[in-house]
């Protein structure tokens, strides 16, 4: 079990760019799941982006820590090493032109028909597989499936490799309404007890998450549990 330290991250763009991440803080513990919300540009692609390595901070720290030992500055892990720590789910799950078993095992190589079955399940695929039959379902082109159904196949694909910390980067963001509904739902009955940092424009459907943290203009202001926060906008854009 691995925490994640973000403190007073700082991360410009370019120079002489405002800081998209001006001093934000945030710890993921064991377990926790915490959201982030905020309108478009506040930071919350940037925020992933550092976590991921893919943006170099100007300032601040940014760790691992495991439950003994000491805490791992995420710039010095090997970078194959961090993505196996934080795996994550994007907004347009990348799928090959092959049959969702296989889409599935490019994550797990050597995963077999039952891990396949368990991921499936914690995936909250299981109903739809059932309906349709194992075999059929597993067996249908990847690029066939709806986008609901993507992304849920997105988290098995990622459940299987039981990353220490789940990233999900606006999940439903191509989703109408309902369809975006369902899935936050499943995506929050599959994610429970995990560590997940979870990006978001929709408040709706976060009654359970553990923290919210809302980002406006590259600072927090407002974090705490749902039932909280005062005066943010259900929907952000
Ligand atoms: P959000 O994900 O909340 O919409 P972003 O992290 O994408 O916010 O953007 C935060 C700020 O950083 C915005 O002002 C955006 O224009 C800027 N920004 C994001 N990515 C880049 C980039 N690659 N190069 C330059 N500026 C960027
Ligand atoms: P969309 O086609 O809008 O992306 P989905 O593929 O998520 O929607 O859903 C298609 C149908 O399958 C709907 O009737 C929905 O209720 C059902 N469904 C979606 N997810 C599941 C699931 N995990 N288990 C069982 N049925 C599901």
């Amino acid at each position: 079990p691995l925490t994640v330290e973000v403190e007073d991250l700082v991360v410009r763009h370019a120079p002489g760019r405002s800081p998209a991440l001006n001093g934000v803080g945030l710890t993921l513990t064991p377990g926790r799941r915490v959201a982030i919300v905020g309108p478009s540009g506040a930071g919350k692609s940037t925020l992933l982006s550092a976590l991921m390595r893919l943006v170099e901070p100007e300032s601040g720290t940014l760790r691992l820590r495991g439950e003994d030992g000491p805490a791992v500055d995420l710039r010095e892990l090997p970078s194959d090493e961090a993505r196996r720590v934080m795996t994550g789910l994007t907004q347009d799950p990348y799928v090959f032109q092959a049959p969702l078993r296989d889409n599935l095992r490019l994550a797990g190589p050597e995963a077999g028909e039952e891990e396949l079955a368990e991921a499936v399940r914690r995936a909250r695929l299981d109903g739809w597989v059932e309906r349709v039959g194992w075999d059929a379902a597993l067996g249908e082109d990847g690029r066939t499936v709806s986008g609901g159904q993507l992304q849920r196949l997105a988290l098995a694909r990622a459940l299987l490799n039981d990353p220490p910390v789940l990233l999900l980067d606006e999940p439903a963001e191509a989703l109408d309404e309902e369809t975006a509904d369902a899935l936050m739902a499943d995506l929050l009955d599959a994610t429970r007890g995990r560590t997940t940092l979870l990006v978001t424009h929709r408040l709706r459907g976060l009654e359970e998450v553990d923290e919210i943290v809302v980002l406006e203009n590259g600072s927090v202001v407002q974090r705490g549990a749902h039932d909280e926060l005062v005066g943010v906008p259900g929907y952000y854009r």
